[in-house]
């Protein structure tokens, strides 16, 4: 359903016509001089995949400056959830620009900070008595954890896995495992780091408990369990390829935190806030984390994170020892209450649910069409993710990837890759695109596998 009538928007949000719509070259005219003038302005080490600038984005498009319409199925990394631009949202950080951008919460505090730790400490796991901090990035809440977990626990190791992403500052470079592009050239690293092996059910044939027996017991041998402040996991890997691990692992990994004393932080970064069709991924598994980190879909866009945890252990650190100048700015902090009540409102987690089935289906047929080259399907939610490899093997095939991804952005449908052997691509659509826009983009995919194989 490529329109080919022009549209003139003048405001993003739902209101955009929802419309895949090619009408130039790509990078089209102003997009090629903005490209050129980036080149020339932005530091190289920033590479940007869609050869389109953005003018504006809602619902389940994304519209560039030269009027071509792209189905958006990343989401700006799973983090536009509720909707670019949702007029509540838009709305929620008009009032607050207009009342005030910044004070500081360190010095001079405001409602919406406490707000929005009241809605975390509600929404999150568990029913023991939590509380939260707010910081900017998804990197800056891991190591908020780590800073929480080492006073509580007065113990230094850290234990992460395989696959695992956590950031890109210092120490949670020392905690994502892939070197390229991540970490190359940039140590040394952060120490007391600790790499276990991931329950990966498509590479390797142990049931979640086997592998957790795996992990701890090399925890046990290699660093003791009494010297491991906390043990930190995304329930589905992200940038990792979406790496379900099988059932029973994370279940095994929490009991043996508990019998040691040490803190299951669940990095929820990615897989938080209803992408996976419940609020939080470690929900489908029936674990309870110590300690849980919360950013991306959080303020549909605008820059806050979140640690949230047992009351007790939160409350470990002494005075002023947490903290950061713009740490839940108001503007932000507003922008998450109105993302939180549309998400209760329309409820978005049976959305979630459904874009499952759809993109399950589709893919499952995509499968079938390419003799072998989708080795794997999995994910929650709209957290889906293909396993690319050469026919009949599980030898990765990373060459397909880019041909598909370039096929379907010609074709105006965004896609993005991940995975440690660059072969996975991932779906994170926003939950409100509509079942024809989203059925359009598999439509598009499946003519690109069928071109790329
Ligand atoms: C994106 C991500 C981070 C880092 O978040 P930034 O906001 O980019 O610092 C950490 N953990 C996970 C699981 C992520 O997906």
């Amino acid at each position: 359903m490529t329109e080919t009538t022009t549209f003139t928007p003048t405001a993003g949000g739902p209101g955009l016509p929802q419309v895949r719509r090619i009408v130039t070259e790509l990078p089209g005219p102003k997009s090629a001089a903005l490209m050129a003038r980036r080149d020339a302005a932005v530091a190289n080490a920033l590479s940007p995949g869609l050869p389109a600038y953005i003018e504006y984005a809602g619902g389940g498009v994304l519209v560039d400056v030269d009027g071509n319409s792209f189905i958006d199925m990343a989401s700006g990394i799973a983090v536009t959830t509720v909707g670019n631009a949702d007029p509540r949202v838009v709305a929620a950080v008009q009032k607050q620009a207009a009342a005030f951008t910044h004070t500081c919460f360190m010095i001079a505090p405001y409602e919406g900070y406490v707000q929005v730790c009241e809605a975390l400490n509600r929404l999150t796991p568990g029913d023991h008595a939590k509380k939260s901090i707010l910081l900017n990035s998804g990197a800056e809440a891991v190591e908020n954890a780590v800073k929480i977990a080492r006073v509580y626990t007065k113990r230094q190791a850290i234990v992460v896995f395989e696959h695992a992403y956590h950031g890109r500052t210092n120490l949670t470079m020392a905690l994502t495992a892939k070197n390229m592009p991540y970490k190359e050239g940039f140590g040394p690293f952060a120490g007391e780091i600790h790499r276990m092996p991931m329950s990966y059910p498509f590479r390797n044939s142990e049931s979640g408990p086997e592998m957790a027996d795996i992990a701890t017991t090399r925890i046990d041998k290699e660093i003791g369990g009494h010297n491991v402040a906390a043990i930190i996991i995304e329930p589905i890997m992200g940038e990792g390829g979406f790496i379900v691990p099988a059932p029973g692992f994370l279940k095994a990994l929490r009991d043996y935190c508990t019998a040691n004393g040490i803190l299951l932080v669940a990095d929820e970064i990615q897989t938080g806030f209803g992408r996976t069709g419940a609020w939080f991924a470690c929900e489908h598994e029936g674990v309870v984390p110590d300690l849980i980190t919360t950013a991306k879909g959080i303020a549909d866009g605008m820059p806050l994170s979140a640690v949230t945890g047992r009351a007790e252990v939160m409350d470990s650190v002494h005075k002023s020892g947490l903290g950061g100048t713009y740490s839940g700015n108001p503007v932000a902090c507003a922008a998450a209450l109105a993302a939180i009540e549309t998400f209760e409102k329309d409820d978005l987690l049976a959305r979630a649910r459904h874009i499952e089935t759809v993109m399950k289906a589709r893919l499952a047929d995509i499968q079938a069409a390419t003799g072998g080259v989708i080795g794997d399907i999995r994910g929650r939610g709209a957290m889906i993710a293909i396993e690319m490899v050469q026919p009949d093997s599980k030898e990765p095939n990373a060459g397909i990837v880019g041909k598909v991804v370039a096929h379907c952005v010609k074709q105006g449908v965004f896609i993005i890759t991940a995975g440690t052997y660059g072969n996975v691509i991932r779906f994170l659509p926003p939950l409100v695109i509509s079942d024809q826009l989203l059925n359009d983009a598999f439509d598009v995919i499946k003519e690109a596998f069928l071109a790329s194989v």
